[in-house]
């Protein structure tokens, strides 16, 4: 083999090596990107759930529902706040009851909204909040969400509601 023959077969040599670092590396990449992919994903179904399993942020168990920290419900078909049956707990149904707590319904018959994107039927979820506490005035406010899992997506459904006062 010549001097000239030996310096091509090096030189072919790195160049496959070098090839085959970018094409592990690329896969690498590619691997990342779609664990990425996956973990947003799921991020974002954690991230509509969480709205609803949150338990100190949901209306019933808090002591002054939107006061110190938003307060999530569903919602009776004229909007009122309440607490469905399938959801609680035989403690929380136990606890409801002692409190005389009227306002416990079948979640068939929450009150519902189609997600923006994929048009299915959802529950609409409301968010109650004090927004300002000053002796200008107080800001109390209503906004409206449905929680798509398909769609990894929190909508507002509705436009939002402000008061001086509770209601
Ligand atoms: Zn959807």
């Amino acid at each position: 083999m010549s001097t000239s023959e030996m310096n091509q077969q090096l030189w072919n040599e790195q160049l496959q090596g070098l090839i085959a670092k970018k094409l592990e590396q690329r896969r690498k990449t590619e691997e990342l990107a779609a664990q990425f992919e996956e973990e947003k994903e799921i991020l974002g179904r954690y991230e509509a759930l969480s709205m609803i399993l949150m338990h100190d942020r949901l209306w019933q168990n808090q002591h002054d529902p939107g006061k110190s920290a938003p307060a999530y419900s569903f919602l009776s078909g004229t909007f009122v706040p309440v607490c469905v049956k399938e959801l609680l707990t035989p403690e929380d149904q136990q606890r409801l009851a002692e409190k005389g707590y009227p306002r416990v319904i079948q979640f068939a018959d929450v009150q519902k909204h189609e997600c923006p994107n994929c048009h299915s039927s959802l529950p609409v979820i409301q968010e109650y909040e004090q927004t300002e506490d000053s002796p200008d005035g107080d800001e109390w406010r209503k906004r409206f969400y449905v929680a798509c899992v398909d769609c990894c997506g929190v909508y507002k459904v509705f436009e939002d509601q402000e008061r001086d006062s509770r209601f």
